[in-house]
């Protein structure tokens, strides 16, 4: 299972670092990333990624291919 990756669209909510089951989710200077070595997309956690679960932003969460978790209208309901 390939972790997945927060992008330039972050706007460092905080949101998903608490709720990591893995504690993948790094803060430095307020630039998040996810460790790929510790991100299992909650597999045995939960069924759902909980960082794309909480996060606000569309795009700002991406799977190894690049393709948006929340994507475009997802979440504001506005199409892309
Ligand atoms: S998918 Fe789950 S394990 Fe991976 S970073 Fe997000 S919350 Fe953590
Ligand atoms: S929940 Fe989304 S926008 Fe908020 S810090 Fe995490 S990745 Fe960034």
């Amino acid at each position: 299972m390939l972790a997945l990756v927060i992008t330039v669209e972050c706007i460092a909510c905080w949101a998903c670092e608490p709720i990591c089951p893995n504690g993948a989710i790094r803060v430095k200077n307020e630039i998040f990333r996810i460790d790929k070595n510790s991100c299992t997309r909650c597999e045995g956690h939960a069924e759902l990624p909980q960082c794309v679960e909480i996060c606000p932003v569309e795009g700002a969460i991406i799977d190894a291919e690049g393709r948006a978790m929340n994507p475009p209208g997802t979440l504001t309901g506005l199409p892309a």
